[in-house]
């Protein structure tokens, strides 16, 4: 029997959705492999390799490879102020706003947005330090993953690194003396070690112990919470986050300037942050590579949003809060519902979620969730007709936590674990 021609067998394909010529692409494939009847599989194969909405069962808050933090952007398809200001009619800033905001939050003069906190180190030290020495403590020339590594970024900034201090231990002293020597220290940078620690016999300094050295403190601390006291949370901040560096707290203590994530703590999109002395946010602003590391308009939107919920002190509307916060009685609840759906194969388990992201290593917090013996997470990952799912596999057996997964979501769950069982 002859095949059919590409183009009738990529017409037959239409009801997956997918547009015309990728059809043509799964057609071809099928074509050349032998047998055209695996084209709607090809298709669909290709439909799935795309960007999707997924379930987050992994109970890592913030998972690198699921985007880090859940956010959304208030897409829509009309035309925006980003860079006019309406009073007067003149070009504005992109960044005046939502910088505004974050500097309100941090209770900073200025703040600025850039694509991510790598970049936003790349640019204070290139507008800052450009040629001349940045003094940083040897126990904190750190790779925070996915190549982020403090020396190479101050290689590709241009500006030079002094280390100071050895792996374990660190004083004001050392410090002091990198600034008096001959290595033109224009900066002294504090690196949150973010994904480690070390132990022992240690001594590091604190911002305040530095901040009078007589040149400009950055601290990069990467993370991203604004506030320690966290203010947008009804009861506090959870016993979890105890030693984890704040911007505002940190500005306070005496840095001239601190950078961190949008993705990470603060709960947002992909986004670096600069905030602190206005003289120095501005000189970021003036450096050609800071419109190259501009954020675009759906991110200044979408953390503009953001910033609102955190000054109306509305964690409720941050859903990394949300889920960070739920309390193991609310996540019991939802897995007893789900066990009761599903049937006896599933049991309701207690699990120990983790922020993920890089940020606070060894830190768990008590979660509960649903497991069932055997590793079941590729056809969880890949059935059709519902949003993949991602658990994870302990001691084969398969744990979904529920603190990752909107409630939204739990009816598909119970539907994908019916599915399961019944095979
Ligand atoms: C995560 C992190 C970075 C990198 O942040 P991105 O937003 O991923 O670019 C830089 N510095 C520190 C201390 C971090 O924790």
């Amino acid at each position: 029997m002859r095949p059919p021609s590409v183009d009738s067998l990529a017409r037959s394909l239409a009801e997956t959705g997918l547009p015309h010529p990728l059809l043509v692409d799964a057609a071809r494939e099928a074509i050349a492999s032998g047998d055209h009847t695996t084209a709607e599989a090809v298709a669909r194969a290709i439909a799935d390799r795309m960007l999707r909405v997924v379930v987050n069962a992994t109970g890592v808050l913030l998972h690198t490879n699921l985007g880090r933090a859940p956010w959304s952007a208030t897409a829509t398809a009309d035309y925006t102020n980003l860079e006019l200001d309406l009073e007067t009619g003149q070009r504005g800033s992109r960044q005046d706003r939502v910088g505004r905001l974050l500097a309100r939050l941090c209770d900073a003069e200025a703040a600025m947005v850039v694509n991510n906190c790598a970049g936003a180190v790349l640019l204070v030290l290139a507008a800052l330090a450009d040629g001349r020495g940045v003094a940083v403590s040897r126990s904190e020339l750190v790779e925070i993953g996915g190549g982020f590594r403090v020396p190479e970024v101050m290689a590709q900034s241009g500006a030079r690194l002094v280390e100071v201090g050895t792996t374990n231990r660190t004083r004001r002293s050392d410090y002091a003396a990198a600034v008096d020597g001959a290595a033109d220290v224009a900066l002294v940078m504090k690196v949150h070690q973010s994904n480690y620690r070390i132990v022992g016999f240690t001594e590091s300094v604190r911002v305040p112990d530095i901040a009078g050295l007589g040149v400009p403190v950055v601290a990069d601390i990467g993370s991203g919470l604004l506030d320690s006291a966290c203010p947008w949370l009804a009861d506090g901040p959870p016993s979890w986050l105890e030693g984890e560096p704040a911007a505002r707290q940190t500005i306070a203590a005496g840095a001239d300037l601190v950078t961190f994530s949008g993705d990470k703590l603060l709960g947002g999109p992909q986004a670096g942050i600069i905030a602190g002395r206005r003289d120095l946010v501005e000189a970021c602003g003036r450096h050609p590579l800071a419109r190259a590391l501009r954020p675009g308009g759906l991110v200044v939107g979408a953390l503009q949003d953001l910033a609102l919920a955190y000054l109306a002190r509305d964690g409720d509307a941050i859903p990394f809060w949300r889920m960070a916060v739920a309390t193991p009685d609310s996540l019991r609840t939802r897995a007893d519902a789900i066990a009761a759906d599903v049937g006896d194969r599933v049991r309701v388990v207690e699990l120990a979620s983790v922020p993920g992201g890089g940020t606070l290593p060894g830190v768990e917090i008590p979660s509960v969730g649903l497991a069932l013996e055997g590793d079941h997470t590729a056809p969880l990952r890949t059935a059709a007709g519902r949003p993949p799912i991602i658990a994870r596999v302990v001691d084969d057996t398969t744990c979904l936590d529920l603190r990752t997964v909107d409630p939204e979501a739990d009816a598909s769950v119970a539907q994908a674990l019916s599915n399961l069982a019944c095979t």
